[in-house]
C-alpha cells in the first residue's frame, strides 16, 4: 500500500466518511468501502456531468464498494459499455467513479472524493 494512503485507510477499509469534493454531500460512511489499487481509465471530473469530458486519465486507487445498497448518496451519469460512471447525487460533479455492470461492484477514485 502507498504511504500517501495509509492516514485514510483502516484495516483496509476508509477511516473517515467520504464526501463530494463540490458540495457537503456524504456518499459513504466510514468502513464501508475496502482500499484497493488498479489501473482504470475515467474521464476527467466535472461539476457538470450532462457534458462529460472525453478526455480520461488513469486513476490508480480505488475505494471498493461490494453493495450498491452501501452509498449514503450516490448518483449515476453516463454508461459506457459495462461501465456505469458515479456522480455526485446533489450536485451531479462527476465522475467520481464507476460502477462494473457486470460484476455489480463500485469503484470510488480516492482522488476525485474528499473525507469529514
Ligand atoms: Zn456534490
Amino acid at each position: 500500500m502507498s504511504n500517501n494512503y495509509s492516514s485514510q485507510v483502516q484495516d483496509g477499509k476508509n477511516a473517515k466518511s467520504i464526501k463530494c469534493k463540490y458540495c457537503t454531500s456524504v456518499m459513504l460512511k466510514p468502513a464501508a468501502a475496502n482500499f484497493e489499487e488498479g489501473e482504470h481509465e475515467l474521464p476527467t471530473i466535472t461539476q457538470n456531468v450532462k457534458s462529460a469530458s472525453t478526455i480520461t486519465e488513469t486513476v490508480t486507487a480505488f475505494w471498493k464498494v461490494d453493495d450498491m445498497f452501501t452509498f449514503d448518496n450516490i448518483g449515476f451519469s453516463n454508461t459506457v459499455g459495462t461501465t456505469k460512471y458515479l456522480a455526485c447525487a446533489d450536485c451531479d460533479a462527476g465522475p467520481v467513479g464507476y460502477h462494473d455492470l457486470n460484476t455489480k461492484i463500485s469503484y470510488v477514485a480516492l482522488c476525485r472524493i474528499e473525507y469529514v
